[in-house]
């Protein structure tokens, strides 16, 4: 494929406007906005802005909808949708946010934040605790992901059951239009009806419709107490009257609950350094549920003894530990945490990132393994996840022994097997990943035509000239 190069002048022209020593045109020191984790998609770019302000991004953005040039946002490069890599022989630029990370206000009593689109979350976080607050977005890629990206990727995490996904804790927007207008929607009010609702609209849009700037993000008061509990059980079935029980009994307190298989496990204690099983025994299936209480740290140990009593007696649980230092809580989070690197040594993982109704996750999952099976004997599927957002990464490693490259290939063949089971069980093809490029066309044959239609007007009132972030989310003609 050949590569499209931009007129010097017009890349002396963006260099201009960040200065040479942040903006990088060698091969080696872009390699790495290129490429995604997961290795999937590659892309070219003659160029790599990395503003230092708004003002700059702005600047930016009006040369580039002059002269009809595509901007790649990119945050801490770790979505896994390859929304951020520029497309591969385009000659399109990337943008990134990483200089734009100064936390601007931080206000306990009136639990918000005010933040650069570039702060990386593990630091949102550590400014929140800080102050005695809580930032409650969680991610295993907190370390790098940053707020602009979890914004763009209506980002869930582990903690979305107790407080929302990242349009949850957003309360306003600065965001950077294609023609360089700036908009300051960074309003710190939970109430406000007056009119469309815009800073939803770049919520989830992936860097499609701007590029934000600037976010008031929502502070909690921290918990006084947390319990953490790892279950193993026998079925899915059970894993799901564990969940209805643990809601019940735990109401709003209830932050986590997550699924794992056997599988996870054994692949985390395989290839995680330091990762252990927790129970002595070996279970089909397992549970982490986390349990925080705003009241007492008491309230917290009564509600996970009192479930894990009334689970065991009904015989929904097989074993269980709770864990009983903050120590030990991270432990069995990083174990959970770590299903995703853990699959990589075992070969080629084709991925899902599904959604169905809670209640369905049964006969979704028996109605998947069974067509999966058929349609490739020995896949080893690891299906995990945030089973109590409905939300499971159905994964499958390679069967054993078997070539990674021509397994990889039979990539778009599997996820139209499980898709369909997906959209018959009436869930979604991307529960907190987005679109980017990977589900771009599918998500055209799976969305209705208005549905389509009406995104597609969308994305032409914002970006006429089509320059934002184009081929992503929707096709771009
Ligand atoms: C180990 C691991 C665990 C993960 N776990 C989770 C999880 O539990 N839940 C979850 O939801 N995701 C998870 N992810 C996916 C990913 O971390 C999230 O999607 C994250 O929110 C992306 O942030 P980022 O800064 O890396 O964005 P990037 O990857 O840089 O960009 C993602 C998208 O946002 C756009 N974008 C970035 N910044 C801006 C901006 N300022 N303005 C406009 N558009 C922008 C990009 O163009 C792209 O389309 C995980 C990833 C890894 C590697």
């Amino acid at each position: 494929m050949t590569t499209i190069t931009p007129s010097p002048e017009l890349i002396a022209s963006f260099v201009d406007i960040v200065g040479p020593g942040n903006a990088l045109t060698a091969p080696a020191e872009i390699a790495p906005y290129l490429v995604e984790s997961r290795g999937l998609y590659r892309g070219t770019t003659p160029l790599v802005l990395k503003p230092g302000s708004v003002d700059e991004v702005s600047r930016i953005l009006r040369l580039a909808s002059e002269t009809r040039t595509a901007i790649v946002p990119q945050g801490g490069n770790t979505g896994h949708v390859a929304g951020q890599i520029p497309r591969e022989g385009k000659a399109d630029m990337v943008l990134s946010l990483e200089r734009l990370n100064r936390i601007r206000d931080i206000d306990p009593v009136g639990n918000v934040i005010v933040a650069d689109a570039g702060c990386i979350l593990a630091d949102i976080q550590k400014a929140a605790d800080d102050v005695d607050r809580l930032f409650p977005l969680s991610l295993g890629s907190e370390g790098s992901a940053r707020i602009g990206g979890n914004l763009s990727t209506n980002a869930g995490g582990t903690a979305v059951l107790a407080y929302g996904n990242m349009r949850q804790l957003c309360l306003g927007l600065e965001v950077v239009l294609p023609t360089g207008e700036i908009w300051d929607g960074l309003r710190r009010l939970k109430k406000d009806n007056t009119g469309y609702d815009l800073r939803d609209l770049f919520i989830g849009a992936e860097g499609t419709l701007g590029v934000v700037t600037g976010a008031v993000l929502k502070l909690f008061p921290k918990p006084l107490g947390h319990q953490v509990a790892f279950a193993g059980l026998k079925s899915v079935e059970a894993a799901l009257a564990l969940f209805d029980r643990a809601s019940s009994l735990c109401g709003p307190a209830l932050t986590g609950f997550e699924l794992m298989p056997r599988l996870g496990i054994e692949f985390t204690t395989r290839h995680i350094p330091g990762v252990r099983d927790p129970l002595q025994t070996i279970h089909p299936w397992y549970a982490l549920i986390d349990i925080s209480t705003s009241d007492s740290a008491e309230s917290a140990e009564r509600m996970v003894e009192g479930l894990l009593e009334a689970a065991i007696a009904d015989g929904l649980i097989e074993n269980a530990i709770v864990a009983q230092s903050e120590a030990q809580r991270r432990t069995l989070w990083h174990m959970r945490e770590s299903m995703s690197p853990a699959q990589k040594p075992e070969g080629g993982s084709i991925k899902h990132d599904i959604s169905v109704p809670i209640s369905s996750i049964p006969a979704f999952m028996a109605e998947a393994d069974a067509m999966v099976m058929a349609a490739m004997p020995g896949a080893r599927i690891c299906a995990f996840g945030h089973m109590g957002d409905g939300n499971i990464h159905y994964n499958i490693s390679q069967p054993l022994g078997a070539d990674k490259e021509a397994f990889l290939g039979r990539w778009r063949e599997m996820n139209a097997i499980v898709h369909a089971i997906v959209l018959k069980y009436n869930g979604s093809i991307s529960a907190e990943h987005g679109i980017g490029q990977l589900k771009r066309d599918e998500l055209a044959s799976i969305r209705s035509p208005i549905e389509i239609e009406l995104m597609r007007r969308i994305k032409h009132a914002f970006d006429p000239a089509g320059i934002m972030n184009p081929g992503k989310l929707l096709r771009q003609d």
